[in-house]
């Protein structure tokens, strides 16, 4: 690639972020609640009426996702039998509970992606596994370590409150509970508070509408499992947004409306995906003991620079480590600085992008909206997308792909949609327009952690999210976050982040049980060091000079509590070897345990 193109290109990003950055940043966004609360309701599982509980649990672990099964699972290895599962949700699932749109698919190989799977013995039916699969497999892992005996779904976490007489947790929740946990777990999630566009007019369609994190096969037909959304055969639909979800769902809705209205702020990269089934004879013979801990760690380490001699997954995410990769090695050593290793790394996406560019006109036949797919951005500054069916499906007469230029669609009225003046008259408008990112930790989780003497999470985290290890925070005894910022941060694989975050928690209380400790905090001295230690890496604010999306607080990174950005400043594999370092030596370094 010439110079001049880079420099083209460069102006033609830099064009592009423009036409989208505006001043209200995250604000544009409307919140889920009041007259809008509709969209929240759960449409897979009915409400079932119970008694409130008064008991006492060892556990209680909020969020019945990835991160609370984990968790749960692993404190079940190490001998604590009452582990009790909570969750606003009717099953557990979390994230691949609401998600069962059309065309729900993981993104990162299944292999490393789907958790407990050594430990449950199953064999991922494909290389990326749909989502009514993924949503089963958090039932085998539930089944397979007793997890349902005592859950409560559809269950608000209101209030966590800690009592110091006796070192437990008061557990307040939406269904009129109030029992007690020695212990807490917050498996939250970040994504899973639905947001809508603040377009003018919303409340007014008087068609059927919904977020895709609810999806109304009522309305539809079809189900999640595949079968034809034959509803939609005479109906006229918008769906608002094409980020990663849009991406998946698109193909299944052009099959099954009249028409299909794709609205587009501003396209994704969409690479292909190359899914496969997988061959049982090849699967048999290659997971030997250890091997999904051996495939995880291979698809960290060749994802972030590493490059073991093997890349096992081989996909979009290890393609892109390659290439940067090799132009870094290309550079003659007496030339090998930071910029140019940065240089070469911008070389390797401009490439990249190219080539995803190249991939449109290739398979969109129409040529304006062929160029009105293209995105105009570094890989990495939106989610990047794999599917082998989006594009194509821009090439039926039904599908209409609205472009709107960045703008976003102008209003929304009772009978449809306009852009740029043009009235479009629709039956149904699906928002798929993500989730709550750049909200406060406790907005999300809907509650505020009152710690010891009174101190809550949001007064604690004032000026900034402090932890120990993403897991610990001081003035919170006996209480857990798993998520993936303090720790690895490896955003190509969340799972393997969380997966590392269960197993220290429960080396933490099979020692206390050991011990016969009945508490145990971080020191404040610990939580400071290990700020200290993570402020001496760079925070991933986002960058200022992407187009706007939630990766850079809508265009604002600046405007970030930094902290909460942070991983380990040696990166994620590093990391990993830390923390398992530090779990199997027995010191606990950073803990106070107590009776
Ligand atoms: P996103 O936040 O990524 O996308 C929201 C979409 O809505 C964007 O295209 C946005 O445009 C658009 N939008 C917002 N306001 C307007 C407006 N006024 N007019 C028109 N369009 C508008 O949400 P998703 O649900 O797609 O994805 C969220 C995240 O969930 C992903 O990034 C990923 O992390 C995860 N995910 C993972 C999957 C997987 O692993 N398989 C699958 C799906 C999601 P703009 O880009 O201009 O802001």
């Amino acid at each position: 690639m010439t110079q001049v193109d880079i420099d083209a290109l460069r102006e033609k990003y830099a064009a592009e972020r423009m036409k989208r950055l505006r001043p209200d940043g995250n604000d544009q966004y409307l919140r889920v609640s009041g007259r809008l609360s509709h969209y929240l309701e759960d449409p897979y599982t009915p409400v079932a009426d119970r008694p409130p509980r008064f008991d006492h649990v060892s556990v209680a672990v909020i969020g019945a996702g990835f991160a609370g099964l984990l968790t749960a699972a692993r404190l079940k290895e190490v001998g604590i039998r009452d582990v009790r599962l909570i969750d606003k949700a009717g099953d557990v699932g979390g994230t691949w509970y609401w998600n069962r749109y059309p065309g729900a698919q993981c993104d990162t190989a299944s292999f490393v992606y789907m958790p407990l799977l050594e430990e449950t013995s199953h064999m991922p039916s494909e290389k990326y596994a749909h989502g009514p699969e993924i949503l089963e497999h958090c039932r085998r892992i539930a089944e397979a370590y007793d997890l349902f005996d005592g859950a409560l779904f559809h269950t608000e976490v209101t209030g966590l409150r800690f009592d110091e007489t006796d070192a437990r947790w008061t557990v307040t929740t939406s269904r009129g509970d109030a029992f007690t946990a020695q212990y807490v777990v917050l498996g939250t999630g970040p994504l899973h508070v639905p947001k809508l566009p603040g377009i003018p007019g919303i409340e007014s369609f008087e068609g059927h509408s919904f977020h895709t994190s609810r999806w109304d096969y009522d309305y539809t037909g079809g189900s999640a499992l595949g079968e034809p959304m034959d509803r939609l055969s005479d109906k006229r639909v918008a769906i608002i947004g094409t980020g990663a979800t849009s991406v998946q769902c698109v193909p299944p809705l052009a099959r099954s409306c009249r028409e299909l209205f794709v609205f587009q702020r501003t396209p994704s990269s969409v690479d292909t995906r190359n899914n496969a089934p997988t061959d049982p004879e090849w699967f048999k013979q290659m997971a030997t003991t250890g091997w999904q801990r051996r495939w995880m760690e291979n698809f960290a380490a060749t994802q972030t620079g590493r490059m073991p001699d093997e890349d096992l997954v081989q996909d979009g995410w290890t393609d892109l480590a390659h290439r940067i990769r090799e132009r870094i090695m290309a550079i003659p050593p007496d030339e090998l600085t930071a910029e140019a290793m940065m240089d070469a790394f911008e070389e390797s996406d401009y490439e990249k992008m190219e080539e995803i560019r190249a991939r449109i006109d290739a398979i969109v036949e129409d040529g304006a909206t062929a160029n009105d797919l293209k995105a105009w951005y570094r890989q990495l500054c939106k989610r990047p997308c794999f599917h082998d069916e989006y594009l194509q499906a821009f090439n039926a007469a039904t599908t209409h792909l609205v472009d709107t230029d960045g703008a976003g669609v102008e209003r929304i009225d009772e009978s449809g949609v306009v852009v740029a003046g043009r009235h479009y008259d629709v039956d149904c408008i699906i928002f798929a327009s993500g989730f709550e990112v750049g909200t406060p930790f406790w907005r999300r989780a809907g509650f505020d952690m009152v710690g010891r003497g009174g101190i809550t999470l949001s007064g604690h985290w004032a000026d900034g999210m402090r932890t120990m290890h993403g897991i610990h925070t001081h003035g919170f005894p006996n209480a857990f976050i798993v998520q993936i910022t303090h720790g690895a941060n490896l955003l190509s694989n969340v799972p393997h982040n969380l997966s590392e975050s269960a197993n220290t928690i429960a080396s933490i209380l099979d020692h206390a049980a050991r011990g016969g400790f009945s508490r145990v905090e971080v020191t404040e001295e610990a939580e400071r060091q290990w700020m200290d230690r993570l402020r001496s890496g760079v925070t991933f604010l986002g960058s200022a000079d992407c187009t706007p999306g939630y990766y850079n607080n809508e265009g604002q990174p600046e405007g970030r509590d930094g902290d909460s950005f942070r991983g380990y400043p040696m990166g994620a594999v590093a990391y990993f070897e830390y923390i398992e370092q530090w779990r199997s030596d027995g010191a606990f370094d950073g803990l106070r345990f107590s009776r």
